[in-house]
């Protein structure tokens, strides 16, 4: 089994996109079980109340149990909260319920209410538990929870679906992610983008990643996700795709993916 290089210290990656059903969810589970295979020390905190990424690492987030909400609106401790991935070792999972989807609300007149997500990171970080990466999955919006999760991370890791549509939408993410540096979070950078549900066999999906690598030549990964049954079918036995279908090629992409995105924090050392 390959040891990925380690980064020097924790780093805190949002997976993030305005848009649903780009491949947020699957990006930041497969990446986590692929970073874990390597070696690494993994977190990943679900900030969708949907719950998607809790599911697909097969984690029980019914409403009530232990979950972001609670670190959030409760202000409880991360270790009180994270539980153990049950099939990848080296995987710890903060899952999130329903309850999330009312803490926009109950949260709009605290003072602070932007740094909850990143006390309890920092705190966690201070107490000596160490993660290598922690990755953050956000909802299809740009609402407080996201923010939290902005201002929480390093860095930002951009899914994008080669589709028709793909970069609507990415100047805005780009703004706000600028925004947020300005204001509330200074380390923040969109380091990286991740072509995701690439169709080997139609011709806009290679135009379209084409024209994302333009504008975008530093922070596109090499590595593409292809389209795969196997990688959407996964989340419904509660197990990500490389536990699924561990010689897929969804599982050899993401691990590839994997490896390169240690190999770049590596190189910040
Ligand atoms: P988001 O979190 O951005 O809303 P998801 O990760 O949930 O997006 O993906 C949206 C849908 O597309 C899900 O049903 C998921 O299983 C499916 N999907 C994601 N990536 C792929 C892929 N590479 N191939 C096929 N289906 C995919
Ligand atoms: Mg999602």
């Amino acid at each position: 089994n390959a040891v990925f290089p380690r980064p020097l210290n924790t780093t805190v990656i949002a997976v993030s996109n305005q848009k649903g059903g780009v491949g947020k969810t699957t990006t930041a589970v497969n990446l986590a079980a692929g970073l874990a295979a390597g070696g690494l020390q993994v977190l990943v905190i679900d900030v969708d109340p949907q719950g998607n990424a809790s599911t697909a690492l097969g984690i029980e987030h019914v409403s009530g149990v232990p979950s972001t909400y609670d670190v959030l609106v409760g202000e409880e401790a991360l270790e009180d909260i994270i539980v153990r991935s049950p099939e990848h070792q080296g995987l710890f999972v903060c899952p999130a319920t329903i309850d999330l989807a009312g803490a926009e609300v109950e949260l709009a007149g605290r003072v602070g209410r932007e740094y909850l997500l990143a006390n309890a990171v920092e705190d966690h970080i201070r107490n000596g538990r160490q993660f290598d990466i922690i990755l953050i999955d956000c909802p299809p919006s740009l609402g407080l929870l996201t923010v939290n999760a902005f201002v929480a991370a390093d860095q930002v890791l951009i899914p994008v679906q080669t589709e028709y549509y793909a970069l609507e939408g990415l100047s805005l993410l780009v703004q706000t992610v600028e925004r947020i540096r300005e204001s509330l979070n200074p380390r923040l950078s969109v380091a990286s983008l991740l072509l995701t549900m690439v169709d080997g066999r139609t011709r806009l999906s290679a135009e379209v990643a084409h024209e994302v690598r333009e504008h975008f030549p530093q922070q596109v990964f090499d590595t593409e996700i292809p389209r795969s049954v196997r990688i959407s079918e996964a989340p419904s036995y509660g197990q990500t795709v490389i536990a699924y279908d561990p010689r897929g090629t969804g599982t050899v992409a993401y691990r590839e993916a994997a490896l390169e995105l240690a190999k770049r924090l590596g190189d910040e050392k």
